[in-house]
């Protein structure tokens, strides 16, 4: 694989190159509905009607999208998935929490905890990259003292996929799953956590900058528990505060200033999705794209499947190792060239990888064409 200049036939591409686990791709039709938005959202207060009018039909479609049994409601909040690990852990977690670890996401959330001063040392449960870890495993023992317990429904940099089951041990305990690169591409049931939290740049194929999160009553007390303590106990800053949020978002708004292009995009996304038959069909469409990938992979003589597991694979970011004689750095590269783009691994990886998302908005005939593309790549360089 020499030729990093290699040109794909046209016939061979697929008809749109984004296959990025993030930023990811936006579909034409979302994009070109924002002029329907302008001026009269666009470019106008996100303390007036119009705004606040959208604000509600996202927290309506993502109740509807999700099925949230009575007593869930829709937060929002500035800075993303990763702000959100702040804010819980000045306003969620009382003592001490319980983390998952299984990637670069999953634990993060947990460094995020640990590293909090009035938080005491989080408990972990943990397994190597590639590999996953399972709720049940969350034993009392393990759990200890804590209050609230983490993990991620797919970790993103390995494409580790962890059901979203509540276990007997967490009775107690608050389930709060990141769901980033899994909502809205995969069908979960909401029963089974108190809290469900993401960003809207993954499956939801908007931008980023907001998180979302889908949170019960229990969650609620607990956020307004904390606050009701604070300062005397913690100081949580405004724009971390999840009882500013609460307040807010019982409002249709933002403590402050959103993204708005950020709320128009996942909202044509959230009807886009309803419209087809709601997270039944996208689950199935991602089934079925992933499906094409890791079955590919597992025939092929120079690459496989770099979760073993079948049951640990996730449905929307698929990773494939390649065999020494193949370099998929330069596969990646040559992908690039001819504007198939983000299929390189998680960075710091650093294992011979593509890593290919398979959101919803990426349609399955793009996906066989990729795998088209790549065998062409491997057999002709
Ligand atoms: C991308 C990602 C995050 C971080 O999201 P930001 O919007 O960049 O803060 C957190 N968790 C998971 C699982 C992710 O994939």
């Amino acid at each position: 694989m020499n030729d990093k200049n290699l040109t794909l036939p046209p016939y061979l591409k697929p008809r749109d190159g984004r296959f990025g686990s993030g930023p990811s791709k936006i579909r034409n039709e979302q994009l070109s509905s924002l002029t329907e938005f302008s001026p009269h959202i666009i470019g106008t207060s996100h303390r007036q009607a119009p705004v606040k009018n959208l604000v509600k039909q996202i927290q309506e479609g993502l109740s509807e999208l999700f099925k949230l049994p009575n007593g869930y409601e829709v937060i929002l909040g500035n800075g993303g998935a990763t702000s959100f690990w702040d804010a819980a852990a000045a306003g969620l977690i009382s003592q001490q929490s319980s983390h998952g670890s299984y990637g670069e996401f999953s634990n993060k959330f947990y460094e995020v905890s640990k590293n909090t001063p009035w938080l005491e040392e989080p408990t972990i449960l943990k397994a190597e990259v590639g590999q996953g870890i399972n709720p049940q495993d969350f034993t009392p023992q393990i759990i200890n003292k804590a209050d609230t317990i983490a993990w991620a429904h797919n970790e993103t940099s390995t494409g580790v996929s962890i059901p979203v089951i509540r276990h007997i041990a967490e009775q107690e305990a608050l389930v709060c799953i990141d769901g980033t690169s899994a909502a809205g591409g995969v069908a979960v049931d909401m029963n089974q956590c108190d809290v469900y939290y993401f960003s809207a740049q993954k499956a939801f194929s908007a931008d980023g900058g907001l998180w979302f999160a889908l949170i019960n009553e229990k969650a609620v007390e607990r956020i307004e528990h904390i606050a009701s303590e604070s300062p005397a106990h913690r100081w949580i800053p405004e724009s971390l505060s999840l009882q500013l949020a609460l307040e807010n978002s019982r409002k249709n708004q933002t403590y402050n200033t959103p993204a708005l292009l950020t709320l128009i995009l996942i909202h044509q996304q959230i009807q886009w999705i309803l419209s087809q038959g709601g997270l039944h069909w996208s689950d199935q469409r991602t089934r079925t794209s992933s499906s094409l990938i890791y079955n590919w992979a597992e025939k092929s003589d120079f690459c496989s499947p770099f979760v073993r597991d079948p049951a640990y694979r996730s449905q929307t970011i698929t990773t494939i190792d390649f065999n020494d004689n193949v370099n998929a750095e330069t596969l990646a590269k040559v992908l690039r060239h001819n504007g198939i783009v983000d299929t390189e691994p998680y960075r710091k990886l650093g294992r011979n990888q593509l890593r290919i998302a398979t959101f919803p908005s990426i349609e399955p005939t793009d996906i066989e064409a990729l795998i088209n593309c790549i065998d062409y790549i491997v057999t002709n360089t």
